[in-house]
């Protein structure tokens, strides 16, 4: 490596001090980028400064939410979603049947388009695919992270997630079916006039095991119209139903079976 004067160092850390970035402090300068890389690290060390990357969190920085991606990621983070965030490791993953290739480019995009300037990537392991996406910033976006399942502790909408939720019912909808819901169809026969017919009963069911999960769920069912039922089974309420027609032609209309 060239050795560059001390004065290019000392010329160099005032224009990184002042936020200018890398790549135009090392054109400026006339200096390999890796050098400047390198003069950038060794001063944030001197200073004990931790390396801040920067980002896009609409929490953080002025930049606008994509309310209509949020709104479906949030749906399938509280369905089947998990937030690590420890030192040196941080990021939001969102598992998806390996079948469902729809599902797993859906959940990626909504990541994409929340964080755009955020890595993300996918580990297929057991017929299942982690989507996930590496930064600190899931915490701001997702305050509802904390210790141990979502089904053990309160979770609670903040007041500007509730707006979102708000102004984008259906693709909250769409991301909680998306994740711990399926469309099904039972059939079964009945006589008419002699004659036996086939009759199909197509419904939506939800299953989770955090009551305010559901009754997120059934809330914006609610101001959408939908009428649902709760299925209890081994005395367990976990099963929400939407079996009524209309409500299911709308569902079908609005989130449709997974793809
Ligand atoms: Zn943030």
């Amino acid at each position: 490596m060239a050795s560059h004067a001390p004065s290019k160092r000392t010329e160099a850390l005032t224009l990184l001090r002042a936020g200018v970035p890398n790549r135009e402090v090392a054109e400026q300068l006339g200096v390999p980028r890796g050098t400047v890389g390198w003069w950038r690290s060794e001063d944030r060390r001197a200073r004990g400064e931790e390396y801040r990357r920067p980002t896009d969190c609409p929490r953080c920085t002025e930049h606008a939410v994509d309310r209509t991606a949020y709104s479906y990621l949030l749906g399938l983070y509280l369905g089947d979603g998990h937030i690590v965030s420890k030192p040196g490791q941080h990021h939001l993953s969102v598992y998806c049947d390996a079948r469902y290739t729809g599902l797993v480019a859906a959940a990626e995009d909504a990541m994409r388009a929340v964080l755009p300037s955020t890595a993300t990537g996918r580990r297929s392991r057991n017929g299942c695919v982690e989507v996930k996406s590496y930064t600190r910033h899931w915490t701001c976006l997702f305050p509802q992270h904390g210790p141990g399942p979502k089904h053990e502790r309160r979770i609670a909408l903040e007041l500007w997630q509730r707006e979102i939720v708000d102004a984008r019912p259906w693709e909250f909808v769409r991301g909680l079916i998306h994740s711990d819901g399926c469309r099904i169809t039972n059939w079964t026969t009945r006589s008419v006039g002699g004659e036996r017919r086939r009759y199909e009963y197509p419904r939506y069911l939800f299953t989770n095991k955090s009551d305010d999960v559901r009754a997120l769920f059934t809330g914006a069912l609610d101001a959408l119209g939908i009428t649902w039922t709760v299925l209890n089974r081994d005395g367990k309420p976990y099963n929400i139903s939407v079996a009524r027609k209309a409500s299911v032609a709308l569902m079908d209309l609005h989130v449709g079976a997974k793809y």
